[in-house]
């Protein structure tokens, strides 16, 4: 099986075959994804490429001369050529690398599941255009992602300088997408069948400040380049699809406190993803946190005052440089009452090149990993017990997987849980014979218990 995939027009072209098997396809995808999120685009053609890769298969006699009959026509047609794969894996006469052996002019071999090193040839060999929209987000038709979520990228870069992180220093400063640029994806994702869309960027709520908030427009109306009119938008338009919109790297701003009344109205999921990192004031500030001066606590128990079933999720760093037993206990308490519903922890460890390296008081090791696992213990408590509390209720649940029509039952998820990050719903046989489950669609299901991170549901 070959197929040259295209995705546009515009120059550094970059011309790609897919052989193989499916966990080719899918290498081919993570390749394409990549190059695609980095602003290069594909050719159809050898010749209006400015360099091909050739993805091969090595599995019996017949693919191997596919792929080396492949390679030579694109060397013949292109003249630069890069193979990965499984045939580039492969040994040849006297135990030198087979595709080499035959077509020594190719620029790079790879093996398969080898994306990065595929990046780094291809940027060797074809540097990569600079375009900031397009380095956030993948074109829509290259997803990885299965096809009933989807993520939106909203911005890129950063205005804060926390002193752990180096993201502005790769990343530069906060560059808000075009809102109608956002809308319109949104609304292709949501045609194309996405039912749910999670919105992503480094800092949500600070969408558009670097525009001033900007009136764009969407199908010929204005709208503000603002997460709030974002996320009204985004609810009006996921409501006729029934589907899901859900928001991560929400900072406590009080600007935030404005979309609280769209989750309890249903417009968008209750669902908020706020990395924390930590409770005392002393050490947000040692970590110039955004909105560090905040009063979270309070400003938690408003929202829940306003929407009840609004679930949390949030990160935090245990062992912070400086951080002292007394701060640290702040943020089990902290913890405890905010009783954030899914809460994960790193121990503090220094990444090369963060100002928080400098800071004095660097917590041992051992200490910051004590620190870490008191804290996931209390986060595993609280959660637990949240989970447990959903017992006997019937939850909305969008179906991840349903072998054989979810005859022996699936895994989904509720609004409580974000893909890949958060626990699921494991779903049990139909109480009626005649239900099927299929990916991509919604159920209703009573919960019947709680495991772990998970909950465990009877659909009905
Ligand atoms: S951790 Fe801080 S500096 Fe890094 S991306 Fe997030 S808000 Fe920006």
């Amino acid at each position: 099986m070959s197929e040259v995939m295209a995705v546009g027009e515009k120059t550094p072209r970059i011309g790609f075959v897919s052989l193989g098997c499916p966990k080719a396809l899918t290498d081919s995808e993570l390749i394409l994804t990549q190059l695609s999120a980095e602003g290069y685009q594909t050719s159809k053609t050898f010749e209006g490429a400015d360099l091909v890769i050739v993805n091969t298969c090595g599995f019996i006699d017949d693919a191997v001369k596919e792929s080396l009959d492949t390679i030579g026509e694109a060397l013949a047609e292109n003249g630069k050529v890069i193979v990965t794969g499984c045939l580039g894996a492969k040994a040849g006469e006297g135990g030198g690398n087979l595709v080499r052996q035959i077509h020594p002019s190719v620029l790079a071999v790879t093996g398969p599941h080898a994306t990065q090193e595929v990046m780094d040839a291809v940027h060797a060999n074809l540097p990569k255009p600079h375009d900031p929209f397009v380095d956030l987000v993948p074109a829509a038709g290259v997803k990885l992602t299965p096809k009933h979520y989807a993520y939106l990228k909203i911005s890129e870069g950063c205005n804060h300088r926390c002193t752990f992180c180096i993201i502005p220093s790769m990343r530069g400063d906060l560059v808000s997408r075009p809102i109608g640029d956002v809308l319109k994806e949104a609304k292709a994702l949501f045609e194309g069948g996405v039912k749910e869309l999670l919105v992503i960027s480094q800092d949500t709520s600070a969408y558009g400040v670097d525009l001033k908030y900007r009136t764009g427009f969407h199908d010929g109306r204005p709208v503000k380049t603002r997460m709030l009119e974002l996320v009204q938008a985004l609810g009006e338009m996921a409501e006729p699809f029934g589907a899901w919109v859900r928001l991560h790297y929400v900072y406590p701003y009080p600007s935030v406190d404005e979309v609280i009344p769209l989750m309890a109205t249903g417009k968008v999921l209750p669902y908020l993803d706020v990395p924390f990192q930590h409770s005392h004031p002393d050490v947000l500030r040692r970590m110039k946190r955004p909105a560090s001066g905040e009063k979270n606590l309070e400003r938690i128990q408003r929202w829940r005052e306003a929407c009840p079933e609004i679930v949390i999720r949030s990160t935090f760093i245990a062992g912070f440089p400086g951080e002292t037993e007394e701060e640290f206990e702040h943020l089990l308490e902290f913890m405890r009452e905010a009783r954030i519903d899914r809460a994960g922890c790193f121990a503090y460890s220094p990444v090369e090149g963060a100002a928080a390296n400098e800071l004095p008081g660097m917590v041992p090791a051992e200490l910051r990993e004590e620190r870490r696992a008191r804290f996931m213990a209390v986060a595993e408590e609280v959660s637990a017990s949240k989970l447990r509390e959903r017992v006997g209720a019937t939850m909305q649940v969008l179906v991840d997987s349903a072998p054989a029509l979810g005859r022996k039952g699936g895994v989904g998820r509720s609004y409580a849980d974000a893909p890949e990050i958060d626990g699921t719903v494991r779903l049990l046989p139909p109480e009626k014979l005649s239900k099927q489950l299929k990916v991509g669609e919604f159920t209703k299901a009573r919960i019947v218990g709680a495991e772990g991170h998970d909950l465990i549901a009877v659909p009905v």
